[in-house]
């Protein structure tokens, strides 16, 4: 989706992201250590060495999440399932797989593999913890406790059987291997994901008038997200019953109005957006398609140069969108425009442009497709 962060690596061509957002959860996790983990747990600690071994135990805390998904990762590509990409976020992490896993034994492992890794871990730290007390520093001994603690901690938050949660997945995996109903397995377990999302946010109230001021906020944010999630989940699942089988020139608009990579902008405007209302044109020169060019992107140029600019100057060239052919899966082509971030493709045949598709086409015809009980 959207490439927004660092690229910390990449590991048997995994790419491993952080999203910004993660380092407003690593500064809390380090707040929250340094000002009340350790001053309570070890008294007269000073304040300089409580925080050093936060900023520890926090690392420690998120390579463990890491090592969580690299688990779901591996376990993937055992079973043949692809991962592009493995991102930390404000919320912790997720192994973004290109396609969900097609057989319920697949996705039964691989949502597996992740808290069974969290709970090695977690009986490493804490065996280590136990066994190193006698000749640790008291505060090193501290931070082993800590990560084998948040690890178990995060065992039991991912078995909870709500999607998009492993437990969740699992569940589902179970139902759909016992029914054969993917969409109905995904519809019990989104709701139960959703009922945990209320009673996170819920939880999260009562926190916060206790007197757990970030705590409850955070919370509330995690119900929030997992409520999104668990939505989403099902809407997929939707998606892709409802796309099954379906080839993309079923749905694309062919023969879309073109526009030349020379036009002005304030012909662009004036000439094609305004007259076909269209809010995407392909660019075509001398009968060869070489790009897409798109409202939003007149936008960022600003009015008084439009008559100076080219459509080839703003448009996205060829090369940097990635095609589909008329033939591909429907459902194939919406997962590559949302891996991509992208909202439309051109549909090429023997390198000729015989359609363009957009997301919006996509979830119209499965809405039309459900209207009509077809
Ligand atoms: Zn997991």
């Amino acid at each position: 989706m959207q490439r927004q962060g660092l690229t910390l690596g990449a590991y048997k061509g995994i790419r491993i992201g952080l999203d910004y957002s993660w380092f407003i959860m690593f500064v809390l996790v380090v707040f929250m250590l340094a000002r009340y983990f350790f001053p309570q747990n070890y008294e007269g600690m000073p304040a300089l060495e409580a925080w050093i071994l936060s900023v520890l135990g926090a690392l420690l805390f998120f390579v463990s999440i890491l090592l969580h998904e690299f688990a779901h990762a591996l376990a993937a590509r055992k079973r043949n399932v692809e991962i592009s990409e493995i991102i930390l976020f404000i919320f912790g992490g997720l192994a973004r797989m290109k396609k969900e896993p097609e057989r319920a034994s697949d996705e039964f492992v691989i949502a597996g593999a992740g808290p069974l890794c969290s709970l090695l871990l977690g009986g490493i730290f804490l065996g280590l913890s136990f066994i190193l007390e006698p000749v640790l520093r008291e505060g090193l001994h501290g931070v082993l406790w800590y990560v084998g603690y948040v690890n178990i901690l995060l065992v039991l938050f991912n078995l909870v059987p709500g999607f998009p949660l492993d437990g969740g997945r699992m569940l589902r995996a179970a139902l759909w291997h016992y029914s054969g109903n993917l969409r109905k397995s995904t519809r019990i377990v989104s709701s139960m994901g959703q009922i945990f999302a209320f009673v996170l946010m819920f939880t999260g109230v009562l926190v916060i008038f206790g007197g757990g001021l970030i705590v409850g906020v955070v919370w509330i944010f995690v119900g929030m997200f997992l409520l999104q999630s668990a939505k989403s989940g099902y809407y997929m699942v939707a998606m892709r019953e409802g796309l099954s089988g379906i080839p993309v020139q079923k749905i694309m608009t062919t023969n879309p109005s073109t526009v030349h990579p020379d036009v002005s902008l304030r012909n662009l405007v004036n000439e094609y957006f305004f007259k076909n209302r269209f809010s995407c044109f392909p660019v075509m020169r001398r009968g060869e398609f070489v790009g897409l060019v798109e409202i939003n992107q007149v936008k960022s140029v600003e009015r008084d140069k439009w008559e100076f600019t080219r459509v080839s100057d703003i448009m996205t060239p060829r090369e940097e969108l990635g095609t589909v052919s008329p033939d591909t899966d429907a459902y194939d082509v919406l997962m590559q425009m949302i891996d991509a971030g992208r909202g439309r493709l051109p549909v090429l045949e023997n390198d000729e442009l015989v359609g363009i598709i957009s997301r919006k086409d996509i979830l119209q015809f499965v809405e039309f497709r459900e209207a009509l009980g077809t």
